[in-house]
């Protein structure tokens, strides 16, 4: 176990393409890491350097005190799990577990003691004697990580790890493999595409884009406060409503603010702009704003809200999800391409919004409605760099 750094690591493959940028990172001892991004961002090149098998191109790359740049892959005490497990199908489930202990001819006993205790950590104890070909999908896995588990690794890293089971196990292991992390306590660099896994997983997220971190930050710190607009966008399902807009200040001594949406407006009290003092500084100018679906509430079941804090909307698709309803409609205002191609794809039509409402709601498709905007919660970017106006109070 130990602490591992990225300094300004880069990958320039040979035919040009620079795949990742200057990353710099840190994992402290024992840290769950889960770096995050949309396909083709560069996580797996990034993975891959870690591991040894693309080489750095420049940057550094520490794991405790070792600078392992020019370590070779055998030599990096790093333990991998990929999406195919790439277990010995004629080995039973032991055999598969201890194959590593074996290599570094660890004795008989001490071997057969460290299987033990993994299996017990991993639930595979009724399983040993089984060959993989008669496990689940989940159990499979879980070899895989008993496999790397004990290596005693510094370091553990994988590669999109559940992407080959089915929808259900895949919530089931993502408990089970970040309690065996902690269990075992090994700092663990983490690589997906999907940003529930990473939000449920991981001790940190790192969001990454085009090769370039975005932001690094606890899942609540990213969802409440993403650092920009793809973060916004990105984090969260559904996304996060983006649209340009102007902030003004209103003709009242009280200091409000009027947030021009479209052909609507919505005041946001003083408090609210005080609260995010670089906001001053956009008045008067356009701005992007974000809004999340369940900050949306339909009026018509809601308790008292300030009638100046609405916008009026005209049902478009209703998605009753049981718990919760999602409610889609058009506002006339401009959506914010954040980069995100799922989350263009929810807004492509030129001003789609989502709200989530409560299952209470009697909004059908075709319905004029009043949407309650919970403005303590809206999140406004910069219209040019989409970067975070201000670090908002939640
Ligand atoms: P995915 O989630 O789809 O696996 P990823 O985020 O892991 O994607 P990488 O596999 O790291 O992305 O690839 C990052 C970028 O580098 C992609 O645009 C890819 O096409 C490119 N790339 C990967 N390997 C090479 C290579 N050997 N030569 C040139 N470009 C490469």
């Amino acid at each position: 176990m130990a602490a591992v750094t990225l300094s300004e690591l880069t990958k320039v493959y040979p035919n040009g393409f620079e795949a990742v940028t200057d990353l710099s990172l840190s994992l402290a001892d024992g840290e769950f890491l889960v770096l995050v991004g949309p396909s083709g961002c560069g996580k797996s090149t990034a993975l891959r350097m870690i591991a040894g098998l693309e080489k750095i191109t420049s940057g550094d790359l520490f794991v405790g005190e070792r600078r392992l740049n020019d370590v070779a892959p055998k030599d990096r005490d790093i333990a991998m799990v990929f999406q195919n497990y790439a277990l010995y199908p004629q080995m039973t489930v032991a055999d598969n577990i201890a194959f590593p202990l074996r290599l570094r001819k660890v004795r008989k006993t001490e071997r057969n003691e460290q299987v033990r205790q993994a299996a017990r950590v991993l639930e595979l104890t009724d399983y040993l004697e089984r060959k993989p070909a008669q496990l689940s999908g989940g159990q499979r896995q879980r070899v895989a990580m008993g496999r790397a588990i004990v290596r005693r690794p510094e370091l553990f890293l994988m590669d999109e790890p559940l992407s080959n089971l089915d929808a259900k196990l895949r919530v089931q292991m993502r408990a089970d493999i970040a309690g065996i992390q902690r269990e075992f306590g090994v700092t663990t660099f983490y690589v997906t595409h999907d940003q529930v896994e990473a939000m449920t997983m991981g001790d940190r997220v790192a969001v990454i884009k085009d090769g370039l971190l975005q932001q690094v930050d606890t899942p609540e710190d990213l969802y409440a406060r993403p650092a920009n607009a793809f973060v916004a966008a990105f984090i969260g399902s559904p996304s996060m409503n983006l649209y340009e807009a102007t902030l003004s200040r209103a003709d009242e001594p009280d200091g409000d603010c009027l947030l021009t949406l479209g052909d609507q407006r919505v005041t946001v009290p003083a408090s609210v702009i005080a609260a995010q003092p670089a906001l001053a500084e956009y008045l008067g100018r356009p701005v992007v704003v974000g809004i999340r679906p369940e900050h949306l509430e339909d009026a018509a079941v809601a308790t008292e809200h300030p009638d100046d804090q609405r916008i009026d909307a005209v049902v478009d698709v209703r998605e009753a999800l049981g718990a919760e309803t999602l409610v889609h409609f058009n506002l006339n205002a401009q959506a914010v391409d954040s980069g995100d191609p799922d989350a263009l794809d929810e807004m492509r039509d030129t001003g789609r919004c989502t709200a989530r409402f409560a299952a209470a709601t009697r909004a059908r498709v075709g319905d004029r409605i009043r949407v309650n905007v919970d403005v303590r919660h809206l999140r406004f970017f910069d219209r040019h760099s989409h970067e975070a106006i201000a670090a908002a109070a939640s």
